[in-house]
């Protein structure tokens, strides 16, 4: 059985979907006005790594991600560019996929974006309208928060005790502090030079937190099973979207919801101003496999902090180094016919750990260590030569299987899998001239064929059962 942390009742608790079929998520999505960082992409791995669990589990995901293509930022960037919104937006949103596929983080289900949906906020605002829980004030509409007792549940904010400092009353920023609790707005009535839409409150542009609560609905219906979010959208964000949604339908938002802490760097919180931040470009450009940063970004438990240094992708690098080629040689052994019991019990062991670490609120790195375990306990049984073609079929399930959640082989795995072709044919051929060098104590010539196998990208490995290749 599943167990996920549940922001919303402060503990751990059993998950399944409430039909038993789909499990219906959203997941706050980017605001599309820079290129993100890694820390944006250690919260949407995150959720890429709990779409592949639930749909491991059988369940089939519908996972709602929005672009938030106008705010305050979206704005701010295309008036200091000079050019329109959309055109703006479309080349950020454009390099989020870009990195999303980079990482191997599978596609959710939809993603819609804030100025497609316009209408559907403009519904909303109108029932909460309608309903007393806003008001319009000089051409914006707010939320009010006397008007639902229970604002505060998510965050534990208590707006009677911030009365003091509520001394506008009504906030027009998206983003602000828990101290500064007050009305919030729902509607922004236009600025000169702002994009803008017509409204029955006359022209302006949605808030922030409407668009989350308009778009998962129109996707997910009144109450979806799971959102997940970054932590630090927990408040003011993920309490206004209860607070407007709930206002409106009556219903639970949200069965659950699953916040994603922080990644920092050496130590220190992440800023732009302190530029000690990266994006996955930047790790990319120092020669970084893609893979290597998504293993990185696995090594934390979610609910922890993520602190990235150059020195733990370095290991990181190192450790898919282990996995890729241990993969990879896998078919290329010289292997006696067969199976043996104690690779069966070394994977039976390590399927039910699996299993196991991900229950518990999905603790990858529990479930990384488990694929490990297996490679170091293997190790010793190939070299030793008790390890069988069998085995070899049953490991490769077992990678192939775990693989579907951690996503790190998919290319190495598919590449095992592939059909020898003539080109394997000319390297077998060369590896063997290579190897028939070596026993004549011809090294210039055993030099030669494996530069000559270099240049091809083909990387050679001696072993004790004679030479592996695999391609770089
Ligand atoms: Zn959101």
């Amino acid at each position: 059985m599943l167990r996920l942390h549940n922001s919303l009742a402060r503990r751990e608790e059993d998950f399944a979907p409430a039909d038993g079929h789909t499990v219906r998520l959203y997941t706050c999505g980017p605001t599309v006005y820079n290129v993100v960082t890694i820390g944006n992409l250690r919260f949407f791995l995150a959720a890429d790594l709990l779409c592949r669990y639930l749909r491991y589990l059988g369940w089939e995901v519908h996972q709602v991600m929005n672009l938030t293509d106008v705010d305050d930022k979206t704005i701010a960037g295309c008036q200091s560019e000079g050019v329109p919104l959309s055109e703006f937006t479309g080349r950020y949103a454009e390099l989020f996929f870009q990195d999303l596929c980079t990482l191997n983080i599978a596609p959710a289900w939809k993603y819609p974006r804030a100025t497609e949906h316009i209408p559907q906020m403009l519904a909303l605002i109108q029932t909460l309208l309608d309903k007393g829980h806003a008001y319009v004030r000089d051409g914006s509409v707010y939320f009010d928060i006397s008007s639902f007792p229970q604002y505060g549940r998510l965050s534990g904010v208590r707006p009677e005790e911030a009365a003091d400092v509520r001394e506008f009353g009504r906030l027009q920023e998206d983003e602000y502090e828990r101290e500064a609790v007050a009305d919030f707005v729902l509607w922004k009535a236009a600025k000169p030079g702002e994009p803008t839409w017509d409204s029955p409150w006359g022209p302006g542009r949605p808030g922030w937190h409407i668009e989350c609560s308009a778009m998962s609905m129109q996707y997910l219906g009144e109450t979806m099973d799971l959102h997940a979010g970054a932590v630090d959208l927990l408040f003011p964000h993920h309490e206004n979207e209860i607070a407007q949604s709930e206002a409106a339908t009556g219903q639970p938002f949200s069965r659950f919801w699953t916040h994603v802490e922080f990644l920092i760097v050496d130590g220190h919180k992440m800023s732009k101003s302190l530029g000690n931040y990266y994006t996955l470009g930047d790790l990319l450009a120092k020669g970084h496999r893609p893979m290597a940063v998504r293993h990185q970004l696995m090594t934390a438990h979610y609910r922890k902090q993520l602190n990235f240094t150059l020195d733990g992708l370095q290991q990181s690098e190192s450790a898919l180094d282990r996995l890729t080629t241990y993969v990879s040689r896998l078919p290329r052994l010289p292997l006696p016919e067969g199976e043996s019991a104690q690779v069966g019990e070394i994977l039976t062991r390590a399927h039910a750990k699996f299993r196991e670490a991900l229950d518990d609120d999905l603790n990858v790195p529990g479930a990384l260590g488990v694929v490990f375990e297996v490679l170091a306990e293997t190790n010793p049984l190939i070299e030793g030569g008790q390890f069988h073609t069998g085995d070899r079929d049953r490991v490769l399930d077992f990678l192939r299987d775990t693989d579907q959640v951690l996503g790190l082989l998919t290319v190495t795995l598919a590449e095992v899998a592939a059909p020898q072709t003539s080109d394997d044919d000319k390297i077998d051929a060369l590896v063997a001239a290579r190897t028939a060098a070596r026993a004549a104590r011809d090294w210039a010539k055993a030099d030669q064929i494996r530069d000559e196998l270099t240049e091809q990208g083909i990387i050679l490995e001696d072993t004790a059962g004679g030479t592996v290749w695999r391609r770089a």
